[in-house]
């Protein structure tokens, strides 16, 4: 099946001069959910992961199906002052202005082998921003798993040293 079909660009969103890749036309259609869970998985299906990190809010939608799929656990990364317990935190640089990224410091134990999801690598900030916040905990990031690739923004530049893997490029 051809999972490309399945993403919308939506052009100008969320502001002028972006491509936005829309993978709800992707999700809601069970076939190509299950399929995209399923090349995603075997990239990294003889790996031993422990533990699955994804981002809110994509991150959890295709991390969580995936952790399910490689018989990992899945821990939330979120958006500063929603997580309750004791967390670490990571500020990151925007175009315009910083982030902060939490997870709970409890979320990983040392020598996990750790396993980074996103919908979407584009610039490797985000991606970047958790491996870190991983490896402050002692796990040991084994690789990051995206759907969707943007290569003209050298997103794996960042994540360099790393195993990378995408299943759509543009
Ligand atoms: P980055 O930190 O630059 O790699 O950005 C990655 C995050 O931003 C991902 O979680 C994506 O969901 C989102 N994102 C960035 N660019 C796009 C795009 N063109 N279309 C859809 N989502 C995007």
């Amino acid at each position: 099946m051809d999972l490309r079909n399945k993403i919308r660009s939506v052009q100008n969103f969320p502001k002028e001069g972006i491509d936005f890749k829309d993978i709800t036309t992707l999700l809601k259609d069970k076939e190509a959910f299950k399929e995209c869970i399923k090349q995603m998985a075997n990239k990294f299906k003889n790996e031993k992961i422990d533990i699955i990190v994804g981002a809110e809010a994509r991150g959890f939608i295709i991390g969580a199906p995936l952790a399910y799929e490689l018989n990992a656990g899945f821990v939330p990364v979120r958006k500063l002052g929603k997580l309750p317990s004791d967390t670490i935190k990571y500020e990151y640089e925007l175009e315009y202005g910083t982030d902060t990224l939490e997870m709970h410091k409890d979320a990983i134990s040392k020598g996990n082998r750790v396993l980074i999801v996103d919908d979407l690598l584009a610039t490797g900030g985000t991606s970047y921003s958790v491996a870190k916040m991983v490896e402050t905990l002692g796990g040991e990031v084994v690789g990051f798993d995206f759907l969707i690739e943007l290569e003209f923004l050298n997103g794996r530049e960042v994540l360099k040293g790393y195993k990378v893997e995408s299943i759509i490029k543009y």
